[in-house]
């Protein structure tokens, strides 16, 4: 269940961190349902009330591994393949696969010895070297067949045609785009969990003020006790971030092991929630722009 209250105040160009009074004030609704019908638990005190983070992150990484393989191809390939070696014809985060030769074994080249009968070409393994194929039961129904244009024979599949041979080792490029859109949350009831992160993410544009640097939180000043007792919490927008960071970054890091890193485009932003303490329930509020959205769920195992 969620209210959403339209803008009223002043654009700033900073996050606002939603408070209960300005909750009240928009006369936003966090409904229970109960013995004496729905009440709103808005408009009672919380037992205790904190701000949090809600953090959105979309994320595009792009990864490349390779593997090798040892194999007798026609020297025209060969030498193609040798010239692809200096270019990567790899487009920006596009998954792609590509191949190319990276040594070459037999420093002479040597007579193909699958195309010996007819230098050049193999049978057609398709007709069997006769040039059709037999269309249903009837040994005489035949079509014509397309593998080698009812020649009976194909360009030889190891030489390409050319008779010379080369040993070489062919390495074969997988470059893998891995796409991320994720809410990253505090601890909350599960239920609200889904609610907060659909509503999030069906939003299109979220505001500019809210895009943050998941590699460079801000931490709380050197010199405060905290900082000086050795811990320095990430924030942003003056907020905790140690619940949701951690994790956005290990979850990214998790998409890079597929090979090696490419490229990575991260768009994370972090929108500051109040979440309201209420017996058996709570309620949070997410702020985003001008517009505060309330939430509400049952707690887990109540
Ligand atoms: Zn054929
Ligand atoms: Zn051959």
């Amino acid at each position: 269940m969620r209210d959403t209250n339209e803008p009223r105040a002043a654009a700033t160009s900073s996050a606002r961190l939603p408070t209960l009074a300005e909750a009240r004030e928009r006369k936003l609704v966090a409904e229970k349902s109960g013995w004496f019908g729905d009440t709103n638990l808005l408009e009672s005190d919380p037992r205790s009330e904190r701000h949090a983070l809600a953090l959105v992150v979309r994320a595009l990484v792009h990864t490349r591994r390779h593997h090798d393989r040892e194999d007798e191809l026609g020297t025209g390939l060969v030498e193609r393949l040798i010239a692809a070696a200096s270019q990567v014809p790899a487009r920006r985060l596009r998954g792609s696969s590509w191949q190319c030769v990276v040594a070459v074994h037999d420093r002479v080249a040597r007579r193909c010895d699958a195309c010996s009968y007819r230098p050049g070409t193999q049978i057609c393994q398709g007709c069997g070297g006769g040039g059709s194929i037999r269309r249903g039961n009837d040994e005489r129904d035949r079509m014509p067949c397309s593998g080698c244009r009812t020649t009976g024979t194909v360009t030889c599949a190891r030489c390409d045609g050319g008779l010379a041979i080369q040993r070489v080792t062919v390495r074969t490029f997988e470059d893998h785009v891995a796409e991320l859109e994720h809410v990253f949350l505090p601890p909350i009831p599960i239920a609200m969990t889904a609610a907060i992160s659909e509503h999030l993410l069906a939003i299109d544009e979220l505001p500019a003020e809210l895009a943050v640097d998941v590699d460079r939180p801000a931490t709380v000043p050197l010199g405060s006790y905290r900082a000086s007792a050795g811990f320095t919490p990430p924030r942003f927008h003056g907020i905790d971030a140690v619940h949701v960071l951690p994790e956005a970054k290990s979850t990214l890091s998790r998409l890079a092991t597929q090979g090696t890193l490419v490229e990575r485009v991260v768009q994370a932003h972090a929108v500051p929630m109040l979440l309201l303490d209420y017996p058996g329930h709570t309620v949070g509020i997410a702020s985003v722009g001008e517009t505060l959205t309330a939430f509400v769920a049952e707690n887990d195992g109540s």
